[in-house]
């Protein structure tokens, strides 16, 4: 048999194959990733491996030993052509492999800002280990630092620079900081966390332009002309799904890689998981973009990955796993369960530093956004799991238990 042939060595790949092994499948699998680094969890690198408090060897998914234990074949290479008839996948190296079953785990990108100057050293982004290793240094030299974006990993990366005494900005289009994520309530809450870290805000500004300096970023210049000088710019404007090896062969593609609920392509041979999938879920019923999202998360990637080796070794379900995510900030934690969108209702139950925000939608509890508040942040998934109902009267009564009607 040729086995399984996984792209992508990152969260959702490595998870593939080792659920594979442990589920009793015997066939080859080969994992095709191309970064040098052996696989590991990306969400250190904008929170501990960034500020310092762990090295790369904490960052690895499974030590070094794993992969020859579990026959599973580790190929740095970028996959570069599927050929859906043959059951091949081509490499950059000249290597054809053939494959029973072929996952896409291509993950996503960081979307670059199109302004001049963005290309000048000084400039940076932050999705792998090689950029993190970057930034480290780039850190340690600096004293002002920008930030173009108040996304969570610009957010992250603005609490570990402020945590190491620089000077920060944060630059953000929307009016309010984490805006397609969160409620009002809790982007003020964060706002004003930074703000007392030190960090400055700049939000409904527009990026027109780097400047440079002696061939370096030097500063950043408004669209209403102010300039904030920069020793180091991070870009972090979101992400786009690494889709054109799906697309080349002509799978479905529309802001990732279209799945069914079992997580195929439209190429039974095929399946796609973690960020570069869209999938269709309950909990995006009611969403003014449809029903069907693509979930930048490890939660995401692990479960479907668990779901995909579970399906290729005879026990087939579909995909229902609750979304959750977390962010950490300085003190503060953000845990988010469930999906929610601007428009979306909401009532806060508790106050100060640690409270939870229920998302509704249509009259049903369809997210919790818990801040410091991690028994609520489980009991949430819980009750989103099993669909139990919740009125935001009781949300917000705090005297209501939230734990009995998680059971
Ligand atoms: P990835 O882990 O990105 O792996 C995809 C791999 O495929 C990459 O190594 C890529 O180089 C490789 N690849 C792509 N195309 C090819 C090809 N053609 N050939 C070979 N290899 C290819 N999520 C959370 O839930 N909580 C957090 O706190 C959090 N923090 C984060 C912080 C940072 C800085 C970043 C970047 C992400 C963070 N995330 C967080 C998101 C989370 O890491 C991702 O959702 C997760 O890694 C997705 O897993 P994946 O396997 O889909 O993609």
């Amino acid at each position: 048999a040729a086995g399984v042939v996984i792209v992508g060595a990152g969260q959702a790949g490595l998870q593939t194959a080792a659920s594979l092994r442990e589920a009793g499948f015997a066939d080859p699998i080969t994992v095709v990733g191309d970064e040098e680094a052996l696989p590991y969890q990306r969400p250190p690198l904008s929170k501990a491996y960034l500020a310092g408090k762990t090295d790369a060897e904490g960052l690895l998914l499974r030590p070094a030993s794993y992969f020859a234990e579990h026959r599973i074949a580790h190929r740095r290479a970028r996959a570069t052509r599927i050929d859906r008839d043959a059951r091949t996948l081509g490499l950059d190296d000249g290597a054809v492999l053939a494959y029973d079953h072929l996952a896409l785990a291509t993950g996503s990108r960081n979307r670059a800002l199109p302004v001049p100057g963005a290309d000048l050293p000084g400039v940076y982004q932050l999705r792998s280990l090689a950029d993190a290793d970057r930034l480290r240094e780039a850190i340690a030299a600096a004293g002002r630092a920008v930030v173009v974006g108040a996304g969570f990993i610009g957010l992250e990366f603005a609490a570990v620079c402020a945590g190491r005494g620089l000077a920060v900005t944060v630059i953000e289009a929307a009016e309010r900081v984490m805006a397609r994520a969160v409620s009002e309530e809790t982007s003020e809450a964060f706002r004003v966390a930074h703000e007392a870290m030190g960090v400055t805000f700049r939000l409904q500004a527009g990026v027109v332009a780097i400047e440079g300096h002696g061939g370096r970023a030097a500063a950043v210049v408004l669209a209403d002309g102010e300039s904030i000088p920069a020793d180091l710019v991070l870009v972090g404007v979101g992400v786009v799904p690494n889709q054109e090896l799906a697309e080349r062969a002509g799978l479905a593609v529309r802001d990732g890689i279209e799945i069914d609920a079992f997580l195929a392509t439209s190429d039974p041979a095929i399946s796609a998981i973690g960020d570069c999938a869209r999938f269709p879920t309950r909990f995006a019923a009611g969403m003014s973009r449809g029903d069907r999202v693509r979930i930048e998360s490890v939660q995401n990637a692990i479960d479907q990955g668990r779901c995909l080796a579970a399906r290729l070794t005879g026990r087939p379900s579909a995909y229902d796993a609750v979304p959750w995510f977390w962010s950490d900030q300085g003190r503060h934690k953000l845990q988010i369960a469930g999906l929610a969108e601007t428009g979306d209702g909401s009532v806060v139950r508790g106050s100060g530093d640690a409270f939870s925000v229920f998302r509704f939608r249509d009259g049903r509890l369809c997210a919790v956004e818990s801040i410091n508040r991690p028994a609520e942040h489980m009991a949430a998934r819980r009750i989103l799991a099993l669909g139990r109902a919740l009125t935001p009267a009781q949300a917000a009564e705090l005297a209501f238990d939230l734990k009995a009607l998680a059971t």
